[in-house]
């Protein structure tokens, strides 16, 4: 049976959704597992697979070249790209960083030479378009779910 192909991917965040979306996999198993095919989610399983992804659901915001490389990586691989909770949508609270003041910002630059972290934190589209997303901290459910809705009907998964 055809099921929709989904990965969760993390980025610079606190990775609440993530636990948002475990809690509604308890509550929803039964109905889902018959639904979906996650086929990346590091909190469940250490393999990713990203050959072909339906939708790809994506949180945190990002803070360096790597994380940027992948999100793009991401993007080619999902037909769909779902940014997840507001560091994702609209870049903070992850992006504090970006408002300090000159004096602080000198006190953290070794930090950012040490982990190679980008200048600025930038949300999901300012470095890949987006298809939806799901505001809140952490994501609203609601929102969630009727958009998981959206894409089971519009890639044609019935149980
Ligand atoms: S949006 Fe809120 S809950 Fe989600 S990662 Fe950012 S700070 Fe955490």
């Amino acid at each position: 049976m055809k099921k929709l192909r989904i990965g969760w991917f993390s980025f610079s965040c606190c990775e609440d959704s993530t636990i948002i979306f475990t809690e509604l996999l308890n509550e929803h198993f039964a109905q889902w597992r018959k639904l979906l095919d996650i086929r990346a989610m590091l909190v469940l399983q250490k393999k990713e697979d990203m050959t072909s992804l339906d939708v790809a659901f994506v949180e945190g915001a990002v803070t360096s070249r790597d994380q940027s490389d992948k999100l793009k990586l991401i993007r080619n691989r999902a037909k769909k790209l779902v940014a997840i909770g507001s560091c994702a949508c609209i870049g903070m609270p992850s992006a504090q960083r970006n408002l300090f003041n000159a004096e602080t910002k000198a006190e953290i630059e070794a930090i950012l030479t040490r982990f190679k972290y980008s200048e600025k934190v930038l949300k999901l589209s300012e470095v890949v378009p987006i298809d939806d997303q799901v505001p809140g901290c952490p994501m609203n459910e609601k929102i969630f779910l009727n958009i998981l809705d959206k894409y089971l009907k519009e890639f044609k998964i019935d149980a």
